[in-house]
């Protein structure tokens, strides 16, 4: 059974967009996943097709019609998890797209000018999704970002199995970094230990990097690492802070 996308967008033509190339593109073509959009002008119900109308309360903009909005829900609904892509939602993370990722597929709809009338989450099972703290101008890159972050993570589509473990948010670290030939250029060095054949002391120089740069780089990430597994007693948490 084949990983399956369902988007509801304005612009079905932009799908599968550059999921059509390179490793999503050709799992698309194997089969692995599949990518079907649907205009969600198809649901309106006047003979203009309207989507959209002027934002109660006034100001700019437009806002997507609830009523079309359910339309389009509603014609392929069947147990998926149904996304809106909105920066009001929860942000992605890792996390969450493995858990798409092991499910049927998503239903993810995509947002235009201000956005979906808010009626729309009180009536339906939706999940708002934010791909971060900016804002598109639509959400159908956002609703890319969600599907090639999942297909990537589907069995078959990556070469080395273990390739999508050991990534950066895999272990709420961030991953150390990466060197490849020429062993030296432009006067800099690859580290001493990836080039000594001990796989210990590589694994251990790995580890300490992915902990340093997550530290580092990422303070929110370092101080919450780990609690999604085994709590350490707090005790443990606060001298891990201190250290
Ligand atoms: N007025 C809205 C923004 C609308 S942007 C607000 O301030 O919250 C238009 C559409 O782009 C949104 O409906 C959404 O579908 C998409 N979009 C914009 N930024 C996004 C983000 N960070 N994550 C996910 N979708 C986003």
């Amino acid at each position: 059974m084949s990983w399956r996308a369902t988007i509801l967008t304005l612009y079905p033509e932009m799908f599968p967009g550059h999921l059509g190339q390179s490793i999503a593109g050709r799992a698309l073509a194997d089969g692995i996943w599949s990518c079907n959009a649907a205009n969600i002008r198809d649901f309106a119900a006047d003979k203009h097709r309207t989507v959209d109308d002027t934002p109660a309360g006034g100001g700019p903009g437009m806002v997507l019609k609830p009523d079309v909005l359910a339309a389009a829900i509603d014609a392929v609904a069947d147990g998926r998890p149904l996304l809106a892509m909105t920066p009001r939602g929860r942000r992605l993370t890792q996390a969450r797209v493995r858990q798409l990722a092991e499910g049927p597929g998503a239903i993810i709809l995509c947002g235009r000018f201000e956005g979906f009338d808010e009626r729309i989450f009180q009536r339906r099972a939706i999940e708002e999704v934010s791909i971060g703290d900016y804002v598109l101008s639509g959400g159908e890159v956002a609703a890319l970002v969600v599907m090639d972050a999942c297909v990537r993570l589907l069995p078959g589509v990556m070469g080395a199995a273990s390739s999508g473990i050991e990534e950066s948010h895999e272990s709420g670290l961030l991953e150390h970094p990466h060197y490849t030939r020429p062993p030296e250029w432009e006067g800099l060095a690859i580290p001493e230990a990836l080039r000594s054949g001990d796989h210990a002391r590589i694994a251990r120089w790995r580890r300490a990097r992915s902990e340093q740069d997550t530290r580092l780089r990422r303070p929110d990430l370092w101080d919450h690492h780990g609690d999604d597994r085994v709590h350490p007693p707090s005790g443990a948490r606060q001298k891990k802070k201190e250290e």
